[in-house]
């Protein structure tokens, strides 16, 4: 193999977390019996989305995540529920749906066929995506698959990448070189800007044809997942 390892993102590389997310919210509302239109997932697919940002710049703690983002939106909407509720019910929908994305169940299964080792990296809660990972049917294809919530640190932290190297060396019995290892991911912020970081080659999924900040360039660029097989072929010419 080209390389001796690679190390996966999780939601929106391999499983479609928007689906996940959007479903799981609309069916939590119907539960609590809140009256909600697109607007309002708009809305709080907003909120979220600043929450986390906030959560992985270490501005708040996840606690404030979880409770946080249902409290702005029920005020929002004039509407009283108990933001914890309401959130353990959301997370729970959640855990429970694993959508894959289009070509990863295929590319998974050709590179476990070749051998490749590889594991999982995910800035994500324990609770949601152990489950979401053993419902995908993913979970043999990996060495092991390394939780934020789990380690105490968030891609893009040298130290979640340490422990990442930690789990590798006693899957092969030694340690790779940075540059031996290619994380895959969606994110510029959390995988490109993490494994850029730790010295490791990193290939940008990007299926919505983005564009990268001079300061954050991956060494790959793919627009689909099936992509990946060509540049873990060994006989693949392209110079990262
Ligand atoms: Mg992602």
């Amino acid at each position: 193999m080209r390389y001796r390892y690679l190390l996966f993102d999780l939601d929106h590389t391999l499983l479609d977390f928007h689906a996940t997310a959007r479903s799981a919210f609309f069916r939590t509302m119907q539960a609590f019996q809140v009256d909600v239109q697109h607007a309002h997932w708009q809305y709080y697919q907003r909120l979220n989305a600043q929450y986390w940002k906030a959560f992985e710049q270490g501005r708040i703690d996840v606690i404030t995540l979880r409770i946080g983002r249902w409290r702005d939106l029920f005020a929002h909407m004039r509407e009283w529920r108990n933001p914890r509720e309401v959130n353990h019910y959301y997370l729970e929908q959640v855990s429970q749906s694993a959508i894959a994305i289009d070509g990863a169940s295929s590319l998974l299964h050709q590179l476990h066929r070749k051998k490749q080792r590889m594991a999982i990296i995910t800035n994500g809660l324990s609770q949601v995506q152990r489950p979401r990972l053993a419902r995908s049917g993913f979970q043999a294809y990996f060495d092991f698959a390394l939780i934020s919530d789990e380690v105490g640190y968030l891609k893009p932290q040298t130290a979640f990448f340490d422990q990442a190297f930690r789990q590798i060396t006693q899957q092969l019995g030694h340690q790779p070189q940075p540059e031996e290892v290619l994380v895959i991911g969606d994110s510029l912020e959390a995988d490109i800007k993490g494994g850029n970081d730790y010295g490791c080659h990193t290939c940008w999924f990007n299926p919505k044809g983005l564009t990268a900040p001079p300061d954050l360039q991956p060494h790959y660029e793919i627009s689909h997942l099936r992509e990946v097989l060509m540049l873990t072929s060994p006989h693949t010419q392209t110079k990262p």
